[in-house]
């Protein structure tokens, strides 16, 4: 296959997905984030090369929300390694991302570390006794390297806006704590998971801070090549809740979504791809988001599944 012309059809889609009128719905159970408007749309794409493409509204911030747990996973894996297993499963839930069910009939032990239970320990694990400012800093500073951008910031009124409302989190972190897998306080894990997933990025910076999961021999290495393929590994199975069947087969490449409407998905040795469009489709994903990966990914030919 020729190389495939990105720009245009980054173009293509833009143009489609800008006019599109069926965007979606904000969420808005984070009274913060309902603020958005749901016209926006961007995308980019770094190449194994170095090469990066834009489109739309790629140099706007936006919250990155549950995005932010592939680089806690990151952490924790360095941090812990497979003794972050003994807290955490690895199967896909085929639930909601913020449900309840499963931690009761698993006695408090979360399916993988994607869903909201399961983000939650991982951030109990990094934090370990710390100050949440201490792990906010060093995710920051993973973020930023990863990025190679030191202006990626938390947004201190999304933060605040998720700890007023987040009452579902905090049942899911209590119950744990109940059975014994929340090592600190619950106030201090969440306050901590509240701010990690308000961190702000662009697509343009997404994308780039991406370039560690796509093990590619120029691209920066934060963490194991073996560990890469994890990440991806649960990306692929996890990363979209009960949307993740779904979207492994109408994309084919591994990716973690927010409700803020971003999307991160890697092309593993091709391309980091980040895409943002705010309107959510019903498993909590962002609706334009996942039909501009699954186009740009037809395109290009770019799939996992050869
Ligand atoms: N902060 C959000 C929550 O815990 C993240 C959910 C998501 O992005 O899917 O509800």
């Amino acid at each position: 296959m020729t190389d495939p012309d990105i720009a245009a059809i980054l173009d293509e889609i833009d143009s489609d997905q800008s006019a599109n009128e069926d965007r979606g719905k904000v969420a808005d159970y984070i009274p913060e984030l309902a603020t958005v408007n749901p016209a926006h749309f961007a995308m980019s794409v770094v190449l194994a090369n170095g090469q990066q493409f834009s489109t739309g509204d790629a140099s706007l911030p936006f919250s990155i929300q549950s995005v932010s747990k592939v680089f806690t996973l990151a952490l924790a894996l360095g941090r812990l390694g497979d003794r972050l297993w003994d807290r955490v499963g690895r199967e896909p839930s085929g639930l909601a991302f913020n449900s309840i069910l499963q931690l009761e009939h698993e006695q408090g032990i979360p399916r993988n570390p994607f869903v909201n239970a399961g983000a939650i320990v991982v951030t109990d694990a990094i934090l370990a006794g710390h100050a949440p400012r201490e792990m906010l800093g060093e995710l920051l500073l993973f973020i930023r390297t990863a990025a190679g951008d030191d202006a990626i910031h938390i947004n201190e009124n999304v933060a605040r806006s998720e700890t007023e409302t987040g009452h579902r989190n905090f049942a899911l972190a209590h119950f744990m704590r109940a059975h014994g897998n929340l090592l600190n306080p619950p106030e201090l894990t969440l306050g901590a998971y509240f701010h990690q997933c308000a961190v702000e990025m662009t697509t343009e910076q997404l994308a780039l801070a991406g370039r560690f999961l796509m093990n590619a021999p120029d691209m920066p290495r934060l963490v194991s090549r073996e560990r890469v393929r994890r990440i991806n590994a649960l990306m692929m199975t996890c990363g979209h809740y009960d949307g993740s069947g779904d979207f492994a087969f109408r994309v084919g490449l591994p990716g973690k979504s927010g409700v803020g409407g971003g999307i991160l998905v890697i092309a593993p040795g091709r391309a980091s791809i980040a895409v943002w469009s705010p309107g959510l489709n019903a498993q909590g994903n962002s609706k334009l988001g996942t039909e501009a990966v699954e186009r740009l990914a037809r395109r290009t030919g770019w799939s996992v599944f050869g």
